[in-house]
């Protein structure tokens, strides 16, 4: 069979399925209001919950950076890629984080993958919440222990699953801080608990957290006052650049650069994304302001939708599911939301159980309170024409 054929075949099933993604072309810098697909939108799905991914102190830092140290790094940071952006960044996000070291990776993907395959070793075990992102699934399946999942933020199951694999040598429990299909925020305190118990690890990925929850936006661990043993996190979402990291102890970090191999072979990130997130970490810091607004704007779409009968998922954070239940009526909401201008993608199985299709709301600080009527108006409206609420 030709290649081409082979694989025209495969992407039929594909499209079967309904599982055909195409990409979209969005114009300009990131906004809450932006042209897609030539059409002006309000959106409501982006992660850029402080608006930092178009702010001229961002901007501003890395044009600077990128005039002295050039438009690209030339190597892994354990060659030629290392630079006094890169330093700076890691002593800053440990900083931020409160913890004695960090180490950056080109993003969270790449963090996720590269502490998972590792830190836990063969005979361990790594306990991994049910809806944990992609990247710690691919981490996981790249180590060499044994992963066992538990149900989603179901601590008595969690519990059950460390009294089962107590033979094993080392336990490592792993979530998401914010999942990101739920908005669910999970029990740190009740988890750190077990893990103390049953003497375990904890490792938790920050991406939607971090910038959003704590009265600094330093994440989970600020909201709840608790410590992890390892803490992910991206600097994609609210920090508004790109590149991942791990922070935790200073023998973590010695530990992580000397074994992670998505560390060790990668090419460093570009000096003038660090010198961006640099700024943006400041920002964050200071921007209680804007995390004020964007808990209002949360009170307010979770409790108007709630009021006209919708169901919506998750914990106080800016991802706001709202439920719909077919697949096929999901797609026809969202797209009734395309023609009111407003971006919103409809989320459907495999990435959500059968029936649980959902709209995924984000709202972020930048949104006005004229987009925030105009988003609940069309919800009223749209929810009615299909006979939702
Ligand atoms: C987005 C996300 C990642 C990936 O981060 P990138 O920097 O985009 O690679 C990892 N984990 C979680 C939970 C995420 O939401």
């Amino acid at each position: 069979m030709q290649f081409d054929d082979w694989l025209s075949g495969r992407l039929l099933q594909t499209r079967k399925a309904g599982l055909y993604r195409t990409l979209r072309t969005m114009q300009g810098a990131p906004h809450t209001e932006m042209v897609i697909d030539g059409e002006e939108q309000i959106v409501c799905s982006s992660n850029n919950y402080l608006g930092l991914a178009a702010d001229e102190r961002l901007i501003d830092a890395a044009q600077s950076a990128l005039t002295t140290f050039g438009s690209g790094s030339s190597g892994s940071r354990l060659t030629t890629g290392n630079t006094e952006w890169h330093e700076k960044l890691e002593k800053k996000l440990a900083h931020f984080k409160h913890t004695e070291a960090a180490l950056l990776f080109s993003s969270g993907y790449l963090a996720n993958i590269g502490v998972l395959s590792s830190l836990p070793e063969k005979g361990d075990v790594i306990l991994s919440d049910r809806f944990n992102h992609a990247s710690i699934i691919d981490g996981c399946r790249l180590s060499k222990a044994k992963t066992v999942i538990y149900e989603h933020i179901n601590m008595h199951d969690l519990e059950s699953r460390l009294q089962e694999t107590q033979q094993h040598a080392r336990r490592f429990i792993v979530t998401d801080g914010v999942f990101s299909m739920d908005g669910t925020i999970t029990p740190l305190p009740e988890l750190m608990r077990l893990a103390k118990r049953y003497h375990a690890y904890v490792i938790v990925d920050d991406a939607h957290a971090t910038g959003v929850l704590g009265k600094y936006g330093r994440g989970t661990s600020e909201h709840f006052g608790v410590q992890p043993d390892v803490v992910i996190g991206t600097l994609s979402k609210a920090a508004g650049t790109e590149g991942g990291f791990a922070a935790g102890s200073q023998m973590l970090i010695d530990f992580l650069r000397n074994h992670a191999r998505t560390f060790i072979f990668q090419t460093a990130m570009a000096p003038a994304s660090c010198a961006a997130s640099f700024a943006a970490l400041e920002i964050i810091e200071q921007s209680e302001k804007k995390r004020i607004r964007l808990s209002a704007y949360i009170t307010k779409i979770k409790t108007g939708l709630t009021k006209m009968g919708y169901f919506v998922k998750g914990d106080f954070t800016p991802i706001i599911p709202v439920m719909i239940g077919q697949a096929e009526k999901a797609v026809l909401f969202s797209r009734k939301l395309q023609e009111q201008g407003i971006y919103a993608p409809a989320i459907r199985p495999p990435t959500v159980p059968e029936g649980e299709s959902r709209i995924r709301l984000t709202v972020t600080a930048d949104h006005t309170e004229k987009e925030i009527q105009h988003i609940l108006a069309s919800f009223n409206l749209i929810g009615k024409e299909l006979r939702i609420i």
